[in-house]
């Protein structure tokens, strides 16, 4: 079964917007074993519009659009599927009944142009939207499927788990499917690849690799007829890969390096303070955020201009200066471990960009990491060393070094 994908949409042709959802829809269709043969941007323009559709039910088994279903007349993909069909718009009485609920709901009349958004056509079922005011059309001709659905990522997100995902997972003869992401740290995209390539190419369970700011994850998706039989189609596949690669994991699924080290530290009984000059606030706010902090969390010294070894020489940070940093978080803090996220400085103290020092120290030892990160704007640079540093407190801690 094959698929393509049309983002519609003047934003996107103008390189206003960014289309994530044609990214997002072909994952999940990835996951469902649909091939994916085309994707497209079109303008909202009707005659453009009805072209791709026409192509795409001529050379896809499914077609499925983003965008352009909105009440206003600008936003056209309606009328368009409705002219590639050759079928004719009609309001349906019970979405009428539900969208007007939906402005009861917000306290406000319903104008009449959102009207058309309560339309089908006879070949068209409504595909609901629990957020938005734009429910999506499900047509089925001669065979042939097209999926239309609204622009703005939050309400596609929740259409797809509810109702596009399980019907396609159907269609396909897919089943159910089961996902497992293994977080990593330490080692290039490359070197993984070549760990792990024998397991990589199959289809059950397939293995996918993608480079996030918190590290390497390993993605497999099983399939089979039940739950229970995807789960076990990833079962071997995800302990040879504990077996090659364990000592590099620190955390799986939904994990995240904050949540993964404020359990990791409850879990030891132990303390952590930061000193963050590179990260300003960032990873503080990161551990902030952890609901258990109080059992674990310090504290931050976030230094402004001047130097932000307080009173510690020399003038250059480097990575001896990172321990001295992370000592000073750790007894000013009275912490049991002490992490600091330090821009690299050169001889003349000025910082060089992108380069951080991340410095640790505990009773058991101490240890340094440095990051180099591409020119970027300072927010940027601030959040990837903020999940820089946890991630490898993670690893000194797993490999008990500190
Ligand atoms: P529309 O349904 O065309 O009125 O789109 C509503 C909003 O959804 C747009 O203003 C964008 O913010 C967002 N949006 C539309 N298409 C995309 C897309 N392909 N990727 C990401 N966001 C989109
Ligand atoms: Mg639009």
């Amino acid at each position: 079964m094959n698929a393509e994908i049309l983002a519609v949409g003047h934003e996107l042709l103008m390189g206003e917007i960014v289309d994530t959802n044609s990214s997002y829809i072909a994952q999940q269709l990835a996951g469902t074993g649909i091939d994916v043969q085309w994707m497209s941007h079109i303008g909202d323009d009707i005659g453009h519009l009805s072209d791709a559709f026409k192509r795409g039910i001529e050379r896809s088994d499914i077609v499925i659009s983003t965008g352009g279903l909105g009440p206003t007349s600008d936003d056209l993909t309606r009328e368009a599927v409705a002219r590639a069909v050759g079928e004719e718009m009609a309001v349906d009485p019970d979405t009428l009944a539900w969208l007007e609920g939906v402005f009861t709901r917000r306290g406000m009349e319903m104008p009449r142009t959102n009207v058309k958004q309560a339309t089908l056509i006879p070949s068209a079922t409504s595909i609901p939207n629990p957020n938005g005011t734009a429910p999506g059309w499900w047509v089925e001709k001669n065979g042939r499927h097209i999926v239309i659905l609204p622009g703005p990522p939050r309400e596609i997100g929740q259409i797809w788990e509810q109702t596009v995902g399980p019907r396609l997972a159907e269609m396909s003869g897919a089943g159910v499917i089961s996902t497992r992401t293994l977080k990593t740290y330490g080692l290039s995209e490359g070197r993984m690849d070549e760990l792990l390539s024998d397991l990589f190419g199959r289809e059950n369970p397939y293995l996918g690799i993608y480079a996030h700011a918190d590290g390497i994850h390993l993605r497999m998706i099983g399939r089979g007829p039940s739950r229970s039989a995807a789960d076990k189609a990833i079962e071997p596949v995800e302990s040879e890969i504990r077996q090659r690669i364990g000592d590099i994991i620190w955390g799986t699924d939904d994990d995240t390096p904050a949540r993964r080290a404020g359990t990791l530290l409850v879990e030891r009984g132990q303390t952590l303070g930061v000193l963050e000059g590179a990260s300003a606030g960032a990873l503080a706010a990161m551990l902030h955020a952890r609901p258990e902090r109080e059992s674990f969390f310090r504290g931050a010294l976030v230094p402004g201009s001047g130097p932000v070894h307080a009173g510690h020489e020399p003038a250059s940070v480097d990575s001896n200066g990172a321990i001295i940093l992370a000592q000073l978080a750790r007894e000013s803090l009275t912490a049991d471990i002490g992490l600091s996220v330090t821009p690299v400085t050169s001889e003349t103290g000025a910082t060089s960009a992108g380069g951080v020092f991340i410095g640790m120290a505990s009773d058991a030892g101490t240890h340094v990491a440095t990051g180099q990160f591409p020119r970027r704007n300072a927010e940027w640079v601030m959040q990837r060393s903020a999940t820089m540093a946890i991630v490898e407190l993670l690893s000194a801690l797993s490999s008990n070094r500190i």
